[in-house]
């Protein structure tokens, strides 16, 4: 088990591992290492995703991504794949891969979509990056779903106007209109079950001290479990979104394996839908079957961060319960 948490030291310990970047490439490199001393057949595809087949039923994935966002923490995606070759190893079956580039849209995963050469089923470990399972109590869920994730912007026009000689009554302000905007928004994702939406830039024209704003440009970011809430949720907001995926679940074969291997340690088998994106929900949209279990966060949940933490008592535990789903698929 120390193998594990040595190997999540060591590739933290090469610091930020932004895709692609010589970081990502070090991390590679040690994880080819330990994939070679298992004995396992190494491939490194054209997009540089990095593949340990077992050569028994290596139509079978497990893993995760080795990159990361700047100043990031020690387990997201890095767990997914030390544990998938930890499970690999002991069941001497299936395939680990490590996926270039997550963080910034995928890169590898749809890139391994696009040469059309993918694995029957994909499981994924990954930490839950929020407090769930926390506040539950529970060290480990099985992922339902992945959200949809709908981006774009929403303008708002007023009259811009001096700030000391237009009254406030005849006034069309801009940011005020916005602010009223931004808090439709929260409360449309607000009635939803399992939505959420966020407004994280706020762009202001002319943007002086002593102007009434003419015009805002709010970033709006939704996400929702299932198609029709998600649907529902973009209808709600008023978003015409520029970037749009849909939310996608994961297959019954995966998540039962899942079950049958929470539910042999006497855990309750809990179902979580993913509100991040991950490489299984590219996959799952290319209709590879595919499954995610989630490990608990602590530290409140926090992720991309430092701070982000999950036991060693857990991490160890949900190897083992990897490693038993891996075994029933
Ligand atoms: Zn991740």
């Amino acid at each position: 088990m120390s193998r594990v948490l040595d190997r999540l030291d060591a590739l933290y310990a090469l610091g930020d591992k932004i895709g692609y970047s010589e970081q990502e490439d070090a991390a590679h490199a040690l994880v080819r290492g330990w994939i070679e001393e298992a004995g396992l057949a190494v491939e490194v595809d054209d997009s540089g995703n990095l593949i340990g087949r077992s050569g028994a039923d290596d139509d079978v994935w497990t893993g995760s991504h080795l990159d990361s966002v700047p100043g990031g923490g020690k387990y997201d995606g890095m767990l997914g794949v030390v544990a998938g070759l930890e499970a690999v190893d002991r069941n001497r079956r299936g395939a680990v891969v490590a996926f270039r580039d997550e963080e910034r849209g995928c890169a590898g995963s749809l890139a391994r979509v696009a040469s059309g050469k993918l694995p029957r089923r994909y499981l994924e470990l990954h930490i839950e990056q929020g407090p769930v399972l926390l506040e539950a109590e529970q060290p480990l869920a099985i992922v339902t779903g992945i959200a949809g994730v709908a981006r774009g912007e929403i303008e708002v026009h007023g009259q811009a106007g001096h700030a000391g000689t237009t009254p406030m009554a005849g006034r069309s302000d801009a940011l005020v209109a916005a602010a009223e905007l931004i808090l439709q928004i929260c409360d449309a994702a607000s009635e939803i079950d399992g939505a959420v939406a966020t407004v994280g830039r706020v762009a202001v024209e002319p943007g002086a001290v002593n102007v009434i704003p003419e015009r805002v440009v709010v970033s709006v970011d939704a996400r929702a479990p299932d198609p029709e809430r998600f649907q529902e949720l973009i209808d709600a907001v008023g978003l015409e979104p520029d970037y749009r995926v849909e939310p996608v679940a994961m297959s019954d074969a995966v998540r039962a394996a899942l079950h049958e291997a929470i539910t042999a340690r006497d855990l309750p088998a809990i179902g979580l839908a993913s509100g991040a994106g991950h490489d299984a929900g590219i996959l799952a949209a290319a209709g590879v079957e595919c499954g995610m279990l989630f490990v608990r966060s602590l530290n409140g949940g926090v992720s991309h961060h430092a701070d982000e933490l999950t036991s060693d008592a857990d991490v160890e535990l949900a190897v083992d319960v990897l490693a038993d789903a891996l075994a029933r698929l």
